[in-house]
């Protein structure tokens, strides 16, 4: 699945590349890489024209690498991953978890190819007890992932507008901006928070976050509760730590769900 964050968030991590330093180009393809006389890379190419370069890295994407289980005749789901059954069971006598494997994604209830190391080693250790004569389930993702862009922490879960309005949800959207701390902290610094709900049912079906030190993590508040079905509203009223150098009184993620919850 392409397209795993909302453009206006986006926009953000292209502006914190950008105050990095980084001249950020898209929707243009590397067609060549220049070399030196001593075999060190100089340039890349994009459009024909060198962009000049000490350092290569290339982000293609990943694939399940199941040569080893096709070739023993075991079937890959759509995505190209292995898929086991919860207790990360493939057939008799075979067991498999991590980046060979696709995921139940729980909101969509579709397998997915997410490959992260933080269902991996849950799935792992769940196949792990199930060899050893346990019985554990893997109960499946909500896609949570975390990094960072420069100065800006950069988190999301759950569905974008564009995947919750193509699987049929009737979906409403918030984002809006607040602070990690009190405003008057001088640790504080500004977070914008975009989150996603079902129209009827309220429940919270995604969130995104850009912001400074302390925003990215917030993202496992909106996991959790996507996680336990809870609704915007819920969110919005729920219980959460507050004290002026880590939160304003209203975390940011309550205020864009209480945002959210009033349209739904
Ligand atoms: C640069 C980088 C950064 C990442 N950062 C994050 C992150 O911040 N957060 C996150 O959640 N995920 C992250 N990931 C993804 C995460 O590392 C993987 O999802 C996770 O390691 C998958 O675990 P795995 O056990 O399936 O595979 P691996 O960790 O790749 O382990 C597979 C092992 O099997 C061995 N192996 C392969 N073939 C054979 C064979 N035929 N026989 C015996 N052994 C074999 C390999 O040598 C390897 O040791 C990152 C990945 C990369 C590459």
């Amino acid at each position: 699945m392409s397209g795993s964050f909302e453009p206006a968030m986006g926009a953000l991590v292209r502006a914190a590349l950008e105050r990095a330093g980084v001249e950020v180009v898209t929707g243009t393809e590397v067609t060549d890489l220049e070399t030196g006389p001593d075999g060190r890379v100089r340039a890349a190419c994009v459009n024909g024209d060198p962009v000049r370069g000490d350092v290569v890295a290339l982000g293609l994407g990943v694939r399940a690498r199941t040569g080893l289980a096709t070739g023993a005749g075991l079937p890959v789901g759509e995505r190209g991953g292995l898929v086991p059954d919860d207790r990360q069971r493939l057939t008799d006598g075979v067991w498999a978890a991590g980046d060979c494997c696709e995921v139940l994604d729980r909101t969509l209830g579709q397998h997915l190819y997410v490959p992260l190391g933080t269902h991996a080693n849950k799935a792992g250790r769940v196949a792990g007890t199930n060899l050893g004569g346990g019985d554990d389930r893997f109960p499946g993702i909500v896609g949570t992932a975390i990094t960072r862009a420069g100065d800006a922490e950069v988190a999301r879960t759950g569905l974008t507008s564009r995947w919750a309005r193509d699987a049929g949800f009737d979906v409403e959207e918030v984002r809006m901006d607040s602070t990690t701390a009190s405003g008057y902290m001088p640790e504080s610094d500004p977070v914008t928070v975009w989150v996603l709900g079902e129209r009827g049912t309220g429940r919270l079906l995604g969130c995104q976050i850009v912001g400074g030190r302390g925003a990215g993590k917030r993202i496992d508040t909106a996991a959790t509760a996507m996680l336990a079905g809870l609704t915007a509203e819920d969110v919005a009223m729920a219980d959460l730590a507050y004290a002026p150098p880590f939160s304003p009184v209203w975390d940011p993620v309550q205020i864009a769900c209480r945002k959210l919850a009033e349209r739904l």
